[in-house]
């Protein structure tokens, strides 16, 4: 695949497809799980501050329901497409399969960028959404969370929305909420956490010790904020980590060799996870180009941005001393990219596998909502982290008896348990 032309879909049912080759699956198999059972393209007409009326495409896209109801997050991104989301819903039925969840995958977005959207024209897209889709989401049907600029706060927007159309309450239709209306103590944290969980079973199998590990991060969002939080907790030092720049629409990577302190970095942070530059110098960062925090000298890699980050134009950038990559975003690796990585014999935690900690709180927090009894923060971080690190020793174990692709085994596992779902409902 031409990087140029690179297409999220397209990747993703890549991916599938050799999958569905490894495992042998018949072709009506391949074909009700290589494109989404039903997708949904709206428009949203929200009044804006100044008076005027503003039009915002929405989408909602339910790949695959046969182990339980739809779920996944709404993105708010200038950049979004249908493919986007497509590709995205369709790694959230992975994810929730591999983790061994009774969900299925689905994923929601609107083109549009918050950076310049008040606080009540963004009140104004959420209950717009939800307008348009609350007949075909739902508790049992599918569940919304918050995902790339979302927060709980939209999440409450819009339940409040729902349960005004539904007349009733209804906590369970999506997760991500704030806690004390229905959220999950941990649900902020659980991202990040979880792929850190992974990380530090990874290194346990690759012989390495965590106090000894250097790590360089791409994204200062919500997941990569609390992964870093984790990683320094178990005695790990980040070295490097980059953020989009609002202003000159470009990334730059920050760098203290030595390790960065967190909490100095998040007072001169914006809401969006844009540091402040010039900040940062005078606190003794290295301010570096966008893409350095590929290039770091450093045992662990963590992208946790966006999708198509790792390509084939950068990956050979990577210095030897890197032996993991754990994918805290979405499909951040391409193909191209990918095969590098396979030939070199760098170590992955696949993305539907390394941030999966996020839905596996969403899950919690439904059964919380269900039994209308809420834990403390212990109990969910304890069962999240068990779950996490069973997901993650079954890909391991299989990885390592078939001697194959960290990748490669993930998607065995999880295609097999959803084609296994298609089959005994006797859909294929
Ligand atoms: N948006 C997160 C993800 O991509 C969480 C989805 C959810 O909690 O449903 O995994």
């Amino acid at each position: 695949m031409s990087e140029k032309s690179f297409n999220a879909f397209k990747m993703a049912q890549q991916q599938f497809d050799n999958t569905a080759d490894k495992l042998g699956l018949d072709q009506a198999t391949r074909d009700l799980l290589r494109t989404p059972l039903r997708e949904y393209s709206f428009s949203i007409p929200v009044r804006m501050d100044d008076g005027s009326v503003k039009v915002f495409r929405g989408f909602r896209v339910q790949h695959n329901d046969s182990r339980g109801p739809c779920k996944g997050g709404i993105r708010f991104h200038p950049l979004e497409t249908l493919d986007t989301v497509r590709a995205l819903a369709m790694w959230m039925t992975w994810k929730c399969s591999v983790v061994d969840i009774p969900l299925g995958g689905g994923k929601g977005g609107v083109i549009c960028d918050p950076h310049h959207l008040s606080e009540r024209e963004q009140e104004g897209i959420c209950r717009g959404w939800i307008r348009q889709i609350s007949y075909n989401i739902g508790p049992f049907q599918d569940v919304p969370a918050p995902d790339v600029m979302t927060s709980g706060q939209h999440m409450l927007w819009m339940l409040d929305e729902y349960e005004k159309i539904h007349q009733g309450k209804y906590p369970g239709m999506i997760t991500g909420k704030p806690v004390g209306v229905g959220g999950s103590l941990g649900r902020t944290e659980a991202t990040g956490y979880g792929v850190i969980y992974t990380v530090r079973e990874a290194l346990k199998d690759l012989g390495l010790d965590i106090k000894k590990s250097r790590a360089s991060f791409q994204g200062f969002g919500n997941v990569s904020q609390y992964a870093i939080r984790l990683f320094v907790e178990y005695g790990g030092t980040p070295v490097c980590v980059s953020c989009w720049d609002q202003e000159d629409q470009t990334s730059y990577s920050f760098r203290k060799t030595d390790g960065f302190d967190i909490d100095e970095l998040l007072e001169i942070t914006d809401r969006f996870g844009g540091i402040n530059k010039e900040k940062a110098k005078s606190l003794g960062y290295e301010v570096l180009p966008g893409d350095a925090w590929l290039e770091q000298e450093a045992e662990i890699l963590v992208p946790a941005a966006l999708e198509n980050q790792i390509t084939g134009e950068n990956v050979s950038k990577i210095k030897p001393s890197v032996k993991l990559i754990s994918e805290g975003a979405n499909g951040p690796t391409t193909p191209e990219a990918d095969n590098y990585l396979k030939e070199k014999g760098i170590y992955i935690v696949p993305d539907f596998l390394a941030n999966a900690g996020g839905v596996t709180c969403s899950y919690f927090e439904q059964v919380q909502c269900n039994m209308n009894y809420f834990w403390t923060k212990q109990e969910v971080l304890h069962n999240l982290d068990t779950k996490m690190t069973s997901a993650y020793r079954a890909v391991a174990d299989l990885a390592k008896k078939q001697n194959i692709y960290m990748r490669d085994a993930a998607y065995m596992i999880s295609v097999q348990r959803v084609a296994e779902s298609c089959r005994i409902r006797g859909w294929v």
